[in-house]
């Protein structure tokens, strides 16, 4: 159970824990699990150990329930069912993503299938006394492997709904997706340290090819 801000605090680096978190969006950080390396698709979640160290490096479980949870699933069928299951939303996301963030719509099976999450995996809001006044943080009960899809179908719901989509766009020089943040939204790249370098250096060669 973790507050949904545990994203802001997010990246000065861009791997963190051996995952990506370019996206500023738990949605988008969530797609972006199955990154290209040298034009070859690299899947980060193989299987549910690093599901669950996804999890604790996106800020959404905390590490101590993370790692008991962790031990009292492993090698159970019900968290090898929940890891397919989400790397096979991950794919639809994908595709309704890369429509969305062209002008497309998010697709009537996309919409009912993250209906049928948040209905039996919601996010729930708890209140406390924190630093001398009272926070409302969001949550969820960690009872089965399949409760995990609860921060992560609340987020894409979010995404395509309260986000701008001219805003989300895909890296111009790889597979990653990102919301753009900045104030005068002219993010190109993942990363400028993955792909902005890159292309710089590639555009720089050109030039200098061309000048010869
Ligand atoms: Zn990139």
């Amino acid at each position: 159970m973790k507050k949904s801000t545990a994203q802001s605090k997010a990246s000065e680096t861009d791997w963190r824990d051996g995952f990506l978190f370019v996206g500023k969006n738990v949605c988008l950080d969530f797609i972006n699990t199955r990154p290209e390396i040298d034009r070859q698709p690299q899947e980060l979640l193989p299987d549910w150990s690093a599901l669950m160290r996804w999890f604790r490096a996106a800020g959404l479980i905390e590490r101590r329930e993370a790692l008991a949870f962790e031990r009292k699933w492993a090698e159970s069928s019900e968290a090898a069912r929940t890891i397919k299951a989400m790397r096979e939303l991950r794919e639809e996301l994908r595709t309704d993503v890369r429509a969305w963030e062209r002008g497309g719509r998010v697709r009537a099976k996309t919409l009912r299938e993250l209906n049928d999450l948040m209905s039996q995996h919601p996010m729930l809001t708890k209140v406390g006394p924190n630093s001398g006044r009272l926070v409302a943080e969001r949550w969820f009960p960690l009872q089965e492997p399949d409760s995990l899809f609860a921060p992560l179908a609340d987020a894409a719901a979010k995404l395509f709904s309260q986000v701008n989509a001219s805003r989300v766009r895909r890296c111009a020089n790889c597979v990653l997706h990102f919301h753009d943040t900045s104030k005068i939204g002219i993010r190109r790249w993942c990363s400028m340290r993955l792909c902005g370098n890159r292309e710089k250096v590639a555009a720089y060669a050109a030039r200098h090819r061309s000048s010869e």
